[in-house]
């Protein structure tokens, strides 16, 4: 075995970890040496230890800048669970906690302070400061000085002094999102001399991304949960009701969720983001006012379920998933709908953020419609280069397509929208050039248009979704009240042949390859064993007070499950387990696995060589509902719900379920085939009436005469209508 440097013998110590992640030993190696440094690394690139192993080597003061209360009191439980002396000071430290800070640090015996930025250059610290001076001034999230930056912060602004007051203290600035020119801004503002820069690499590998425009949204979202029940998510929209909202129907749906948005109270926040914190919930649905406290490492998925506001906000965001270095997905849901939303918001603000928040938007409009890697993008935005294919984005996954005759489809679409004197909205327009003979359409004649079913071997859905597509960019234009489309004058353009936008089409998944990664790193793991452990894991971090990831990543307990160690020399060898954990949780550890291990009659203390692949329980994959897609067919044939049940030998009541899903996939607005015109248009009509989203009320409006599957059928086409007319749930949006 090689000898390791003093500072790798902290990391393992302390952390349990092995090695350093990129620039990790660099930048402590400025910091060492007195050097001036900015470090830029993205989230969960582990900028924490980069300031803190100086601080235990050389067993002096570090002083940390910190803009959130709740990221201080994460960081400092962290380090206190790893033994090592750390305080706080801010509002929500109480007076006698502050004054034992006090003594720590006059006695010598503190090693990391950390303090908002309010705070620091108060005249009381500063005296403090300059009779027991830090070795080194850490200033956390240093974008916040920049207000070049996307998240300015004017207290940040104070800091720009503190090298008059410490021409002699080191300052290093850490961020996870800077664009070139905001870095420069940063070493002006804090007056680095000569700076380390050293710039990490924004490719998060671990990180699979996928952008799809959104369609039944909720579907979308569910498709992504599913696959990690059980565990850790964000979910991120626009405006505090959508948060609300979703949040609400997903638990509907069964799911366990919170919102989080800057209208709860503060005690709201903390007991939700503990709740995420503590895995009491799978996902937590919120505004961009979530996030900068949170530091948890083992969220799973990101999923934004609307348009982020820019390319800043989407890399940090969907950076909050796989810290801890497992493969975890981020995905991007937006709709034309989602600029509005936002156009709202930024109306509010001044010109010149104004002009400065619509080309951020650009930038995240250019992002979705755009077909290079995901990873390249946003590589480039940083100012880095990355060479796809990736493997990790639906770009490079194969998974998105160009269409071959963009400029073709383009003008069909734009001249049924002419040729139907724009008057109608995107439902209508769609089957128009699929052909539906639906009656609506009879009744305005659109069968005897010249573009009546010009796109007919494609599916509703995909023409669409082609129409979102000219909308978002600028082709096509939402007018009126109910949303009919005209042309814009970039579509006239197009039709005249003198522009071609970008169309693309999503490529039918082979099954299971998005989520390839995370079986992967389930390998050799014992998942039942997983379970008990983190069950365990909550107990741990219920008596400690902490967040359960405060106790063990997952990683940690992947690595546990897998090589079960019993022997304490064995479970220091763990990812993530160092002396201090494996004093504190230890025993409780080796208790369990033992346990399991003898009532199961399997072995203990294995070494990584003998973890075999067939001896874990391999992650149970749960297909998502295909079974649904055999009677798609025979309800297009007109087979009533009984009819089709018998074919596929299923109960009425399960194909009831695949009808309604057929309902919402294909679009379906005419219930015609299934429930009596009159009885839908009553049913219709009360549903205006009643709490819409549960039928209860409904059935009994009706005194119980009207079966709920009726009611299901007539409110899922209703629902689909309302979507197509464009009432959907954004255009009240209110931000945060
Ligand atoms: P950042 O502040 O850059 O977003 P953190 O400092 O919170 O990231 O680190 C993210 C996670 O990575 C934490 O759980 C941390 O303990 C872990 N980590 C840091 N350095 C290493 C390392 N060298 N090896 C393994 N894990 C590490
Ligand atoms: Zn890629």
């Amino acid at each position: 075995m090689t000898k390791l440097s003093p500072v790798q013998e902290i990391l393992k110590q302390f952390w349990g970890y092995e090695e350093f992640r990129p620039l990790q030993a660099d930048a402590i190696e400025a910091t060492l040496q007195a050097r001036d440094s900015l470090v830029v690394l993205p989230t969960g690139g582990g900028k924490s230890v980069c300031y803190q192993i100086p601080a235990l080597v050389r067993q002096q003061l570090t002083v940390v800048v910190s803009p959130l209360i709740s990221l201080m009191k994460d960081q400092v439980d962290a380090l206190r669970s790893l033994g090592v002396k750390a305080a706080a000071l801010n509002s929500s430290i109480p007076a006698n906690a502050q004054q034992a800070a006090f003594e720590q640090w006059q006695a010598g015996q503190l090693r990391l302070l950390y303090v908002a930025p309010e705070r620091l250059l108060t005249d009381s610290l500063l005296e403090r400061l300059r009779q027991h001076p830090p070795a080194l001034f850490a200033i956390d999230e240093a974008h916040c000085i920049s207000s070049w930056g996307h998240d300015f912060r004017p207290e940040y602004r104070m800091l720009a002094s503190l090298k008059n007051h410490f021409p002699t203290i080191p300052i290093a600035a850490y961020t996870a999102t800077a664009t070139p020119e905001v870095r420069d801004d940063i070493v002006r503002q804090l007056q680095l001399e000569n700076p380390v820069v050293l710039v990490g690499d924004f490719h998060r590998a671990n990180l699979t991304y996928h952008v799809q425009r959104r369609q039944d949204g909720y579907n979308q979202i569910c498709s992504v949960m599913d696959r990690y029940r059980g565990q850790a998510g964000i979910i991120y929209t626009i405006a505090r009701n959508h948060a609300e909202q979703l949040s609400e129907y997903l638990n509907r749906l069964g799911y366990k969720t919170l919102p989080y948005h800057a209208r709860l109270s503060e005690q709201e926040k903390t007991k939700h983001q503990e709740a995420l914190e503590q895995d009491e919930v799978e996902a937590i649905v919120a505004t961009i006012a979530f996030g900068m406290g949170i530091d948890k490492s083992n969220v799973r998925y990101v999923i934004h379920a609307e348009m982020p506001r820019s390319i800043e906000n989407y890399q940090q965001e969907s950076g909050r998933a796989g810290r801890d270095g497992l493969p975890a997905e981020c995905w991007l849901l937006y709709s034309a709908s989602d600029l509005m939303a936002w156009e709202r918001i930024i109306q509010q603000s001044s010109d010149e953020q104004r002009t400065r928040a619509r080309a951020s938007l650009k930038s995240v409009e250019q992002f979705c419609h755009g077909l290079t890697c995901r990873h390249q993008y946003l590589a480039q935005y940083f100012g880095q280069s990355f060479n796809p294919p990736c493997n990790a984005c639906d770009v490079c996954l194969g998974k998105l397509a160009a269409v071959a005759e963009p400029l073709r489809i383009s003008q069909m679409i734009l001249s049924c929208v002419w040729r139907c004197n724009e008057n109608f909205g995107v439902g209508h327009i769609a089957k128009v050039l699929f052909g539906s003979r639906e009656a609506k359409l009879v009744q305005f004649g659109h069968q005897e248009l010249s573009t009546f079913g010009l796109l007919k071997e494609h599916t509703q859905r995909q023409i669409r979704d082609w129409i979102e597509q000219l909308l978002s960019q600028g082709f096509l234009e939402r007018a009126g009240e109910y949303h009919v489309l005209h042309l814009t004058a970039a579509g006239r353009e197009v039709l005249r042949g003198e522009q071609t936008p970008i169309l693309v089409q999503t490529v039918k998944a082979s099954p299971g390859t998005t989520s390839l990664q995370v079986f992967d790193s389930w390998e050799g793991v014992d998942r039942e064993l997983f379970e008990q452990l983190r069950q365990l894991r909550r107990e741990l971090a219920t008596e400690a007070q902490v967040a359960a990831f405060i106790v063990f990543s997952d990683a940690t307990l992947r690595d546990l499950a897998r090589r079960r160690p019993t022997r304490r020399d064995l479970l220091l060898s763990v990812h993530g387990i160092g002396e201090r954990k494996a004093a504190d949780y230890g025993e409780r550890v080796m208790q369990l696995i033992r346990q399991w291990c003898i009532e199961r009659n399997i072995p203990s203390d294995l070494t990584l060589s003998n973890v075999s692949r067939s001896d874990g329980h391999s992650l149970d994959s749960k297909p998502i509902k295909s079974n649904a897609i055999a009677a798609f067919p025979l309800f297009e044939e007109g087979l009533s719900v009984e009819q089709v049940a018998e074919r596929l030998g299923r109960a009425n009541s399960t194909v009831h379920e695949y009808l309604i899903t057929y309902i919402k996939q294909h679009d379906i607005t005419d219930s015609s085939r299934w429930v009596e015109p009159s009885v839908a248009n009553k049913i219709r009509i009360a549903a205006q009436y009643t709490d819409n989203d549960r039928l209860r009320p409904l059935f009994e409006a009706f005194h119980g005469k009207i079966p709920y599957e009726i009611l299901r059928i007539t409110l899922a086409c209703q629902s689909v209508e309302n979507t197509h007319l464009g009432h959907n749930r954004y255009l009240g949006g209110t931000p945060d």
